[in-house]
């Protein structure tokens, strides 16, 4: 299934709408992570939300963040090719900074959507900002997210010490002034690693913004950041209220990062020199009886690890927002049948 734009989300996210469940967004820095997030969501049926953010489009591109954005989606683009579920592709926490790199995206029709952070700014300033890329976008089809209040907690570039929770009243103006696609909420989460039972979880504002906005008659699907720590009740919760795009980042690094550690405590004296052994790396110990085990140091054996752990953790929460077996493609397929 080729790489699908914003027309297609917007049909994925009515349906979730519909039918009452969410996408969860899975942020990616590399192929391990995306692999393994592709082979669950193939796994469940269910279609898939990869993102990029600036700071990860910066590490891909060795320190130059448009080459990093162009490698990274042309990735997600290719290995979309080959699996048989929806997979798209969205923009986080990029800024007023990026215009120019946004512009391109665009252009270039590089992704289904994309997220403005212009959350910093004043009320005014970023309806501003957010109508300036929502016109960028007009006619292509990528749709918009715009955020409205502080997720407090750092994620990626943005930092913020305060949270400030969306004010449902400033919600449908800001949705309406803006012409954002998708509305980023601040309802009480946190980026980072968070407890979601020590989490005060406004619930009664994502009805009520959820409501607000029906009302308005505006389209706009709620988006939940920081929502790595919400336990599963208050994951379906927040669904059942309203929400239909949950951004999820930190449960994927401590997955990679964990699945790693675990890999190579467990290796070490297949990789590491004995005591006794000269350090020899440019020589790989060439005068020693000892040599380190190919097998194991190979960047795949982990890799492999990784991308099995990973869809593990994508397959539980793929179960709790509920989007397996809801693939738009199957759906199109049965019409054209
Ligand atoms: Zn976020």
């Amino acid at each position: 299934m080729p790489f699908l734009g914003g027309r297609e989300l917007r049909a994925a996210f009515a349906r979730a709408e519909h039918e009452g469940f969410a996408f969860t967004a899975n942020n990616v820095t590399e192929p391990n992570v995306l692999l393994g997030l592709m082979d669950a969501a193939t796994k469940a049926r269910s279609d898939l939300v990869v993102q990029i953010s600036g700071g990860a489009a910066k590490y891909a591109g060795g320190g130059d963040k448009l080459t990093g954005l162009r490698a990274l989606c042309r990735t997600v683009h290719e290995l979309a090719e080959r699996c048989p579920v929806g997979v798209f592709l969205n923009l986080d926490h990029f800024t007023v900074d990026d215009m120019a790199l946004l512009r391109e995206a665009i252009t270039d029709r590089l992704v289904s959507s994309l997220m403005i952070d212009a959350s910093q700014h004043s009320f005014d300033d970023n309806v501003r900002i957010s109508r300036e890329v929502a016109e960028l976008a007009n006619g292509s089809g990528i749709l918009v997210e715009a955020e409205l209040g502080k997720i407090k907690g750092v994620e990626d570039e943005i930092a913020s010490d305060e949270a400030f929770t969306t004010d449902p009243d400033e919600a449908v103006e800001f949705v309406r002034a803006s012409g954002a696609d998708l509305l980023a909420v601040s309802v009480g989460t946190q980026h980072g690693v968070s407890k979601g039972k020590s989490l005060s979880l406004r619930t009664d504002l994502v009805r009520e913004i959820h409501q607000r906005l029906r009302d308005a008659s505006l389209e706009a699907p709620l988006v939940l950041h920081g929502s790595s720590g919400l336990l599963p009740e208050q994951v379906r919760e927040v669904i059942r209220l309203g929400i239909r795009k949950l951004n999820k980042d930190t449960h994927y690094q401590y997955v990679y990062g964990r699945t790693a550690c675990e890999y190579f405590l467990e290796h070490a004296s297949s990789i590491l020199p004995p005591e006794g052994v000269e350090d020899d790396v440019l020589n790989l110990f060439a005068d020693s009886e000892w040599s380190p085990d190919k097998k194991r140091f190979d960047p795949r054996a982990v890799g492999r690890l990784i991308q099995e752990r990973v869809s593990e953790i994508a397959a539980e929460l793929i179960a709790q927002v509920g989007s397996g077996g809801h693939s738009i493609v199957e759906s199109q397929e049965a019409t054209d049948a």
